[in-house]
């Protein structure tokens, strides 16, 4: 499939289209380059940051198992959880503790560090942005996984921007957005098919939230999906992410 692919890019041009510029003419930009094969034993030190218990599992669980093997990896739930107060009351310690154990699944022994912003109503501060910092100074990660810049759920955007304008000055070597509610445009892909079962029963210790809305089919789905950008038949899910480094927050913060 990966050769097809490429022969299909290779393909000459039906008639009357767009003929390729001639010598001397720049290259019209457009399309997005393949995502490559993401090398994760470059990765020391792994911190997530999540803005919701269920985003660390949902956006990229399958490869915190394939690190969580080898390495430390620190999560951080940004809000309460509590459903912006919407839930029953207790609601924020269930959701942390369903967190928890997803996380224990997917083999991570650290425990998550809680920030309690509000869940539904996150707004960047000085303070959040000291503690994020003096988190990323104590454990001195050198890959750190975000949610997208433009997902579509206002807490997930909001603390990316935040949480980018902390990275902007650390020696964190490489910033990974994971997916969520929003379709990124992927420059690298991790095959998890081997750790499926292991996210899926993550996913599933996320009880309240499976109330809520098909988790399971949609996180699946998508890494159904995700998988096509794998060369191998054998891969059947796969996780993307669109890596950049701290100078590329300076222009975005
Ligand atoms: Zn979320």
């Amino acid at each position: 499939m990966w050769t097809s692919i490429k022969r299909l890019f290779a393909t000459p041009m039906a008639e009357g289209a767009t003929p390729s510029p001639q010598a001397g003419e720049s290259e019209p930009q457009g399309g997005t380059p393949l995502p490559v094969m993401l090398d994760l034993a470059s990765a020391r030190r792994v911190l997530v940051i999540a803005p919701h218990p269920d985003d660390e599992t949902m956006g990229c669980g399958g490869t915190i198992a394939l690190l969580a093997k080898h390495i430390e990896v620190q999560a951080v739930l940004v809000t309460n959880g509590d459903g912006a107060g919407e839930l029953p009351p207790g609601t924020s310690e269930t959701r942390k503790a369903e967190m928890t154990a997803a996380l224990q699944l997917l083999g991570v022994t650290r425990p998550t560090i809680f920030l309690d912003e509000p869940d539904g109503h996150f707004a960047d501060s000085p303070a959040f942005r000291a503690r994020l910092a003096k988190i990323i100074e104590d454990f001195q990660p050198n890959w750190v996984f975000v949610p997208w810049l433009l997902d579509s759920h206002p807490d997930h955007w909001r603390i990316a921007r935040a949480s980018c304008a902390v990275l902007a000055g650390s020696n964190v070597e490489k910033i990974l957005y994971y997916e969520i509610w929003t379709p990124l445009p992927a420059t690298h892909v991790v095959d998890i098919t081997s750790v499926a079962d292991q996210k899926r029963n993550a996913v599933l210790c996320h009880a309240t939230a499976l109330k809520y809305g098909n988790y399971v089919e949609a996180t699946f789905g998508l890494n159904a999906y995700r998988s096509i950008y794998v060369p191998s038949r054998e891969t059947r899910y796969a996780e993307v992410f669109a890596v950049r480094t701290p100078a590329d927050c300076t222009r975005t913060a």
